[in-house]
C-alpha cells in the first residue's frame, strides 16, 4: 500500500433542509459574494433557501459560464474587493463553484488569475461555503479549481489547501431539477473521479475508502439512469457517490482519461462527464493490461460482466446525444500530445506513452 498523509479539512452537512437549519451558522462573515450561474441556484430552489436565512449583506454574482473563464474569475474577483466581501458562498454545478474558489483567492490577492497557475498565491483565499446543485463533480470537497484557458486552448486546474471549501451543504432536493441530460453527463463525471482514483497510482487505504464505497452507491443507480426515472433515493445515492468521488480524487488527482476529455471539451464543445465517459471503456481496457484485480473490482461494483458491458451503458447513457467525432491523424496526435503534458497521465498505472493514449482515443471516438 502506498504510503499517504489525509487531509480532507472541509466540514460536509449532509441532508434534506441542511441550509435551512444552518440558519446564521450559514454566514461565514459579515458580507458574502454569491457566486453562481444562470439558472442554477435559482431553479434548484438553493439560493431562496440561502437568502432566507443568511444574516449580514451580500452581493451575488450570477454570470459564471459552463467551463468558466479566465474573464470570470477576473471579475468575480474585483467586484468581491469593491464590494469588500469577506466570504463567498458558491452555488451551483462544478462550474460555479471551481469559478468561485479561483474568486475567492483573487479578491485578496490583485492579480491576473493566469499569474495564479505560475506563480501561487500569498494570501489565503477568503473562506468558502459550497452548496453543489449537481451530482457530479465534486468540487465542494475538492482543492481544485479547474478554468478553461484560452491562450492554451485547454481547460487547467489550480490547487491549492485554501481552496477546499471550509463547508459543504450538500441536499439531494436541489439535484431534481436537474435535466436527464445533465443528470448522465454529471453522474458520470463521479464515475469517473471513483474509477480513475482507484485505478491510479497514487491510490491509498484512505482514497480508497471513499472509491469503492462510491462505486457500490453509483452502482445502485444504474437502472434509473439508464430508463431516465431518478427519485430522489436515486439523487440521494448519486450526490454522496459524487462527493466520495471528490474526496476521493483529493488525495489522488484523476488520470488519462480527464486529461483526454479536456481535448474533447475544448474543441467539440462536450460536457466535462460525457467527455470523461466516452474515452472509458478504451481505458479499462488499458488498464485490464497492466492491474487486472483492480478493474475487475470496479466491475464487480458496478455488476457489470465485463468493460464491455461498461462501454455498452456509457452508450446506452449518451446515445442520440453523442455526434459522432472524426479527428484527422493530426489533430488526434495533437490532443494526445496535450494530454501527455498535464500531470493526470503521470497518476495513470502502466506509464501510458503516446502510442497508448492514442489508441484509446481513436477507439473511444468511434
Ligand atoms: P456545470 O457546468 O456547472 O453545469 C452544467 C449545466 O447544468 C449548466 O447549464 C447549469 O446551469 C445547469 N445546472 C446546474 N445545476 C442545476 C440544477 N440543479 N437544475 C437545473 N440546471 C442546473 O456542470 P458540472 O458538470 O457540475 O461542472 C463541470 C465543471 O466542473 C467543469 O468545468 C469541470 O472541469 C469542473 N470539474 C471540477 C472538479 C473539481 O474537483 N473542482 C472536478 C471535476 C470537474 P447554470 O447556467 O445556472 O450554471
Ligand atoms: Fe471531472
Amino acid at each position: 500500500m502506498n504510503r499517504f498523509d489525509y487531509f480532507m479539512p472541509t466540514k460536509m452537512v449532509y441532508g434534506q433542509g441542511v441550509v435551512r437549519e444552518a440558519g446564521s451558522s450559514l454566514a461565514l462573515g459579515q458580507k458574502a459574494l454569491i457566486v453562481t450561474g444562470r439558472s442554477s441556484a435559482r431553479l434548484s430552489g438553493a439560493l431562496d433557501d440561502v437568502l432566507a436565512v443568511l444574516p449580514g449583506e451580500h452581493v451575488i454574482y450570477d454570470e459564471v459560464e459552463n467551463n468558466p473563464s479566465v474573464d470570470t474569475v477576473m471579475q468575480g474577483g474585483a467586484l468581491a474587493r469593491k464590494e469588500g466581501c469577506d466570504y463567498v458562498i458558491a452555488i451551483g454545478g462544478g462550474s460555479p463553484l471551481d469559478a468561485a474558489k479561483a474568486m475567492a483567492v483573487l479578491a485578496v490577492n490583485d492579480v491576473h488569475a493566469l499569474d495564479l497557475y505560475q506563480n501561487g498565491w500569498e494570501t489565503r483565499a477568503l473562506p468558502i461555503v459550497a452548496i453543489p446543485t449537481t451530482a457530479g463533480t465534486g468540487s465542494e470537497v475538492t482543492q481544485y479549481a479547474v478554468l478553461t484557458i484560452e491562450d492554451e486552448e485547454t481547460k487547467k486546474g489550480l490547487r491549492g489547501p485554501d481552496l477546499f471549501p471550509q463547508v459543504a451543504y450538500l441536499d439531494p432536493k436541489y439535484t431534481e431539477s436537474l435535466p436527464l441530460g445533465v443528470t448522465r453527463d454529471t453522474a458520470v463525471d463521479a464515475l469517473s473521479h471513483l474509477v480513475e482514483s482507484y485505478l491510479s497510482k497514487r491510490a491509498t487505504a484512505a482514497s480508497d475508502l471513499a472509491a469503492l464505497q462510491g462505486m457500490a452507491l453509483w452502482g445502485t443507480t444504474i437502472s434509473a439512469l439508464r430508463q431516465g426515472t431518478l427519485d430522489l433515493e436515486a439523487r440521494d445515492a448519486l450526490l454522496l457517490a459524487s462527493s466520495l468521488g471528490g474526496i476521493a480524487i483529493a488525495q489522488t488527482g484523476t488520470t488519462l482519461v480527464h486529461a483526454l476529455g479536456y481535448s474533447l471539451t475544448y474543441y467539440h464543445d462536450m460536457p466535462h462527464g460525457r467527455a470523461n465517459g466516452v474515452c472509458m471503456q478504451a481505458y479499462l481496457d488499458y488498464t485490464m493490461g497492466v492491474a487486472p484485480e483492480r478493474v475487475k473490482t470496479v466491475l464487480e461494483l458496478l455488476e457489470l460482466d465485463s468493460v464491455e458491458a461498461f462501454g455498452e451503458l456509457m452508450d446506452a447513457l449518451f446515445i442520440d446525444e453523442v455526434g459522432k467525432i472524426e479527428l484527422t491523424a493530426e489533430t488526434l496526435a495533437a490532443y494526445v500530445d496535450k494530454a501527455m503534458q498535464t500531470n493526470n497521465i503521470k497518476n495513470s498505472l502502466g506509464d501510458p506513452v503516446e502510442s497508448d493514449l492514442s489508441k484509446i482515443l481513436s477507439a473511444s471516438i468511434k
